[in-house]
């Protein structure tokens, strides 16, 4: 097993290497590897395992990965040796497969018809499935992610034209993918039917850009152009851009309604609408879904930032900085084992006791997932002296796990799966708990509600999951 860096050439001879949640990627510009750089730094919040960028003049491919972030990867000389004007690049978390370099992205390869890379954002819900076929037929896969199976379906024999080849390719997958694909001389923005996972397409100096949020834009002073659509296909090439349906059928959209709770970041517009914007709704209709008799609101860092001041605004209670976060620590539940997610419960927030001494606190989060870590911080808070802790979640409880891509794939391990919300109340040692309800979340955004994925809180599966889902679900394999 290979654990350090991976740069590779892939040329179109057929030899070459291989591998693969925020996409960023750029079409024709004389910076675009930089612009590709920074478009990641700033989708870092996305995935934090590691990244990779792959860029082209329209010969061979180049790619480099490495496990870790964006900003320790990329140095001038790495940047240097990628130089091309168009790229693509890819910051990873795992929901399938392992957190090694085998399974970082851009994942490259060459088929019949040249070197192809990939960059995928979402979780196939058929991967087990397809994988199971061409292993059946002798296919070789290199990786553990989901991922892979769409390159297979890409390189098989076709003798048409190369937009059937796609359309074929992508009819066959079930599930979440917003997916970047670079070929020689050519950039595909796809997404799939339900458009789960955001995908936007920006402009800078009339170049296309793409990207997973329009922070991404923003960074590289890009102007947000559109969102691709659902079942889409966006092609850039030297003749411009073109797009078609890879689905006659239209889709009722099912957008990932917890990009906008916790996952997006507030200065992005996702799924049309301004994440800060929202989650100062989610917060406004939380103090009226479940006000508390208290003194002051309290956010967590950063996950409960916006939903507090919405909190504080509409119940008319003052908000202060109870926690204090330590920013050179990465999202907690990104590190892959529990172990590693206790210890960074401690590291990640302390405490002003000042601010809670003697105070009823209304404590505000984002969500509550396996309880471990809100456990942690209520008895912080407690230990500083609060007299009362409360916690209000911008969302309703999340008890059925995701298959389409969120990290929280196991019931065992979502508290409100096993607990009823006064039981979590109890676990947690709090003195009041109100999540908001599915009502207030979905008339918190702007869309239909019918446009939302909402599985996690109710369980209403858009695209049926028939495999059992393990995020290991290819390890034995590799
Ligand atoms: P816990 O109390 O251990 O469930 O952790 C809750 C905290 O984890 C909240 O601050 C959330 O913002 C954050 N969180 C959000 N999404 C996830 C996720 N997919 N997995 C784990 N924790 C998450």
């Amino acid at each position: 097993m290979y654990w350090g860096r991976m740069s590779d050439e892939c040329d179109a001879t057929g030899k070459g290497p291989r591998e693969f949640c925020g996409l960023f990627g750029i079409y024709g510009h004389p910076e675009a590897v930089h612009k590709t750089y920074y478009g990641l730094y700033s989708l870092q919040h996305r995935g934090q395992e590691s990244a990779g960028i792959c860029s082209t003049n329209g010969g061979n491919l180049l790619a480099h990965r490495e496990m870790g972030q964006v900003g320790d990867i990329f140095t001038d000389e790495v940047l240097a040796s990628l130089r091309n004007p168009i790229a693509i690049g890819h910051v990873r978390y795992s929901t399938t497969g392992s957190s090694t370099i085998q399974n970082a992205q851009p994942l490259l390869f060459n088929y019949a018809a040249g070197p192809l890379a990939i960059a995928h954002n979402g979780n196939l819900v058929n991967s087990g499935q397809l994988r199971r076929e061409f292993e059946s037929r002798g296919s070789i896969f290199q990786t553990s992610t989901d991922s892979e199976t769409i390159m297979h379906l890409l390189a098989q024999p076709w003798d048409g034209p190369e937009d059937e080849r796609m359309i074929r390719a992508l009819r066959q997958l079930r599930g979440a993918f917003s997916l970047l694909i670079l070929a020689q001389n050519r950039l595909y923005a796809i997404r799939d039917r339900h458009a789960f996972r955001p995908l936007c397409i920006g402009v800078l100096d009339g170049t296309p850009v793409v990207a997973s949020e329009t922070c991404a834009l923003d960074i590289v002073g890009a102007k947000y152009v559109r969102d691709v659509k659902a079942g889409e296909v966006v092609e850039f090439s030297s003749k411009g851009e073109r797009s078609f349906f890879f689905h006659e059928k239209p889709e009722i959209p099912a957008h990932c309604i917890f990009e906008h709770v916790y996952f997006a970041r507030p200065d992005s517009r996702v799924f049309g609408d301004n994440v800060h914007g929202v989650r100062m709704n989610l917060g406004r209709a939380l103090a009226k879904e479940h006000p508390a008799q208290a003194d002051i609101v309290v956010p967590i860092p950063d996950s409960g930032n916006d939903a507090a001041l919405g909190y504080s605004h509409a119940s008319g209670i003052q908000l202060d900085h109870g926690f204090v976060r330590n920013h050179y620590i990465g999202r907690t539940f990104i590190a892959p084992t529990q172990g590693a997610r206790i210890s960074g419960v401690g590291l990640k927030l302390n405490v002003i006791a000042d601010v809670v001494r003697g105070k009823r606190v209304v404590v505000v989060d984002d969500s509550i997932i396996r309880g471990t870590t809100s456990r942690g911080r209520v008895k912080m808070l407690r230990q500083a002296g609060a007299k009362e802790v409360h916690m209000r979640i911008s969302c309703p409880p999340i008890a059925h796990p995701c298959f389409y891509g969120i990290d929280f794939p196991n019931p065992e391990e979502l508290v409100a799966a096993r607990m009823s919300v006064n039981e979590i109340r109890s676990h947690l040692d709090l003195d009041s708990l109100g999540y908001l309800s599915l009502e207030g979340l979905l008339a918190s955004v702007s869309n239909p509600k019918e446009h939302y994925c909402t599985a996690c809180y109710n369980g209403d599966y858009r695209v049926p999951v028939n495999e059992k889902f393990e995020k290991l679900q290819h390890e034995q394999k590799c």
